[in-house]
């Protein structure tokens, strides 16, 4: 059945009529100069979005996690040394894939629920005399715990220890909703996809390249074919791709950078400060926690809320489902079956985030959970109207 609803699964996030129309092209020539008017306004959206002037942008037909390979195999070479930290689902994927890739990763263990520890990074870095990591991972905003780390600090640890290993940061879920400063943090390479922060369908894996990771990409010995970033650099030169592109995704991504860029970038993330406050404060109201361990490491994209001991959080997912017709996330790995997340990014609006709210909330009585039917949409309630007060809702 279709269903009107919208989703609060945390990517893919809910595509807006405009871009569900942008994508749907009738086929061009990919290689000709009609498609370079679709292809370059794309990556320069893109670098806006990113607060990046100097950064080469790479879109791959693929998912985020094309994008993590795209990151390590264009840079890296077998038996390199990585500093990762893993606190949560995805941060553990990516260190996987570092591994499979014959790499040797010195993995922080964090608690899920925790962020990336500058202070562990900076003491790990300085012990690193002989400057043996060669790239410091670190994952933005943790979606499986909606955990944001700060990447600011990642980069003052890396300075205080005067370490040249390149800054590698997944904002898979974090960029085009949280603020994102490639350039200011002197990030290395930037990896996103289209399904999240820019409500596109899945199918793109968007990467930036500062520099000097285009520096290393010279010298790096791991084998990369699909995802060798000379040869799209080669195939932008000329308005196509080594392959053939997804032409419409990269048209629905031209029109994502103007619509976000049109709200105004800062607005864009206001909203979903806005958004996700509601949120916990509707957690807050239920007498439930979040996963994130301290209120400077919750996410504006998405919360993972604690169940009580001995419930089973992937019921209220399973009985939204199938009774109101509502996806929530489930818990993953660790935390699976102790919390349910509800995604609150890309294009969503207070009055959209009040009925998750309010189908979460139904859903957990007629579980039997302790709530009070409006409790938590009367929070939200309340700080929407303070807070939109004067402020034009603009999200697509
Ligand atoms: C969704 C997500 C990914 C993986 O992206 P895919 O598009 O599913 O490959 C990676 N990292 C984070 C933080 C994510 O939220």
């Amino acid at each position: 059945m279709f269903s009107q609803n919208p989703v609060f699964i945390p990517g893919p996030t809910n595509i807006p009529d405009v871009l569900r129309k942008a994508v749907d092209m009738p086929t061009i020539d990919h290689r000709s100069p009609l498609f370079g008017k679709i292809l370059h306004p794309a990556l320069e959206g893109v670098k806006k979005i990113l607060k990046s002037e100097r950064s080469a942008i790479f879109v791959f037909p693929s998912t985020g996690t094309g994008g993590w390979e795209t990151a390590i195999s264009n840079t890296l070479s077998p038996g390199d040394k990585v500093l990762a930290t893993r606190n949560g689902m995805f941060s553990h994927k990516w260190i996987d894939m570092c591994k499979r890739h014959g790499l040797e990763v010195e993995v922080v263990v964090q608690e899920w629920g925790e962020g990336v520890s500058a202070d562990r990074y900076e003491e790990i870095l300085t012990a690193d005399k002989g400057h043996s990591i060669r790239a410091v991972l670190a994952t933005h905003n943790e979606t499986a715990t909606g955990v944001r780390s700060d990447i600011a600090a990642v980069r003052r640890a890396m300075d205080a220890a005067r370490h040249p290993a390149l800054l590698f940061v997944d904002g898979v879920s974090s960029v085009g909703s949280m603020d994102f400063r490639m350039d200011e943090w002197r990030v290395d390479i930037a990896v996103t996809g289209s399904q999240k922060g820019f409500m596109l369908p899945p199918g793109l894996a968007i990467v930036a390249f500062s520099p000097r990771a285009l520096d290393a990409v010279t010298t790096a010995q791991l084998p990369r074919t699909f995802f060798d970033v000379r040869d799209m650099a080669n195939g932008y030169a000329n308005n196509g791709y080594p392959y053939t592109p997804p032409v419409g995704l990269l048209n629905g991504l031209k029109v994502a950078t103007e619509i976000l860029l049109d709200e105004g970038i800062e607005n864009v993330f206001a909203r979903h400060r806005r958004i996700a406050e509601g949120v916990r404060r509707a957690v807050d109201a239920w007498g439930l926690s979040l996963c994130a361990a301290r209120t400077e490491l919750y996410s504006d994209t998405v919360s993972a809320i604690r169940v009580p001991e001995g419930f089973d959080a992937n019921r209220i997912v399973a009985h939204a489902a199938e009774i109101y017709g509502v996806a929530f996330g489930t818990g993953l790995g660790d935390v699976a079956g102790k919390v349910f997340r509800i995604g609150h990014l890309g294009s969503l609006t207070d009055v959209m985030a009040l009925s998750g709210i309010a189908t979460a909330e139904m859903t957990m009585l007629d579980l039997g959970f302790n709530v009070k039917l409006g409790s938590g949409v009367a929070a939200a309630q309340d700080h929407y109207r303070r807070s939109a007060a004067g402020t034009q809702q603009k999200a697509a």
